[in-house]
């Protein structure tokens, strides 16, 4: 079966819907398509704990603030995946699940959206497809050797997995600290970091972060010199339990190890630490497979855009994957303004096609 829009939207998570709003105020005529069953993208899927590291009221979508969660500052992962769930009804999105696109091919003046459940035909094309379907993790030397548990951010759900065993966190990043600090109590932790820690300072959160995302890509798109944006300030939010369990002491941080044994890991120095799991805080990276049909890929593996458009594919836009696809733009209150001009850049193209400029 071969269905035609104007444009095809790929993922229902928060990028895909602030897309979606977006085109629907310019009366286009679209369809999300998202791999999974039930709205929420990746926020479903966050383990236990996790909380925003910005308020509500900053983590808003565009047309409709995030209402606050009771008793708490920083909402958790559910209060957002509820927030996701009433904008899509809100605003009547038109979104089909689970449908999961599997590549998008050049059909001649059409861009082809083939899924596992039928293709779209479609003038213009939005990825948002986030990172955490692409978990990273780096080469490590001994990483078969090692016998007990590993698993990545994105498999890990609860502390109460793990009671009375020894684990090593390794990232210093947010997930890195904040899985750390949730295992700091009722495990015996090892926290591993490529280098020191950097706490953000206490009084900073999301907000101050997306001010310096924006103020760097101002000052880049100015020609002025690079202001260091968020880096700049640091690597981690001092959400309540990180700061809570940095306080007590139990964030201490180890150098990276030199490898990875049966049992545990071993230093340089040749310390070395038992293990029964491994958590890898390693990051992600851009869920862009679907793409590979257009060869878009530049050196260094990047697809390269202008603004959110493909550079050499002026019918796809690329939405929500970081600062390179819009200052703050893989974040609920970032991703509207990238939104907002994807979806005006595809109106001209429409309105072109329409006039045959
Ligand atoms: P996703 O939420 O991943 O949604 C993408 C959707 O696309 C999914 O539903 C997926 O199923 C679908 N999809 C993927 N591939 C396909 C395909 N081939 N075909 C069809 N559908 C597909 N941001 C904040 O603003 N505040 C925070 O506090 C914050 N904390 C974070 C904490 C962590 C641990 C992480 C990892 C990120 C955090 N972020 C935060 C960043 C960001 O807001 C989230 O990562 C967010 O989920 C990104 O939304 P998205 O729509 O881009 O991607």
């Amino acid at each position: 079966m071969t269905s035609h829009v104007d444009v095809v939207v790929i993922g229902g998570g928060q990028a895909g819907l602030a897309a979606g709003y977006h085109l629907r105020r310019l009366g286009l005529d679209f369809v999300i398509l998202d791999a999974q069953p039930m709205s929420g993208g990746a926020w479903r899927h966050a383990w236990d704990s996790l909380h925003l590291f910005s308020p509500a009221a900053y983590s808003s979508l565009p047309g409709r603030l995030m209402p606050p969660q009771a008793g708490e500052k920083y909402p958790d992962a559910q209060h957002v995946v509820e927030y996701l769930a009433d904008y899509e009804t809100r605003y009547e999105l038109p979104i089909e699940r689970p449908v999961l696109v599997e590549g998008v091919h050049r059909d001649g003046p059409l861009l082809r959206v083939q899924t596992d459940s039928g293709s779209w035909r479609a003038r213009a094309v939005i990825s948002a497809t986030g990172t955490w379907w692409r978990p990273f993790i780096p080469a490590a030397a001994g990483r078969m050797a090692f016998r007990g548990d590993q698993l990545h951010t994105m498999e890990y759900r609860s502390h109460r997995d793990f009671a009375g065993k020894r684990v090593i966190v390794i990232g210093g990043g947010n997930s890195g600290a904040q899985i750390a600090a949730d295992l700091a109590y009722d495990t015996e932790l090892t926290w591993v970091t490529q280098r020191e820690p950097r706490f953000l300072a206490d009084d900073i959160d999301g907000r101050a972060l997306f001010d310096a995302a924006t103020a760097r890509r101002r000052a880049l798109d100015k020609g002025r010199s690079d202001t260091g944006g968020v880096a700049s300030l640091g690597d981690i939010v001092a959400v309540p339990s990180v700061r809570e369990a940095r306080d007590a002491g139990l964030l201490k941080a180890q150098p990276m190890f030199k490898r990875l044994t049966a049992t545990g890991v071993e230093w340089a120095d040749g310390t070395t630490a038992e293990a029964d799991a491994i958590v890898w805080c390693t990051g992600f990276r851009p869920a862009l497979s679907h793409l590979a049909p257009l060869g878009l890929r530049g050196p260094g593996g990047h697809i390269p855009t202008v603004g959110t458009r493909s550079l050499v594919e002026p019918r796809l836009h690329l939405l929500g994957y970081g600062d390179w696809t819009g200052p703050a733009s893989a974040t609920l209150i970032g991703v509207g303004r990238p939104a907002r001009e994807a979806g005006r850049e595809i109106a001209a193209l429409l309105a072109a096609v329409r006039t045959g400029n």
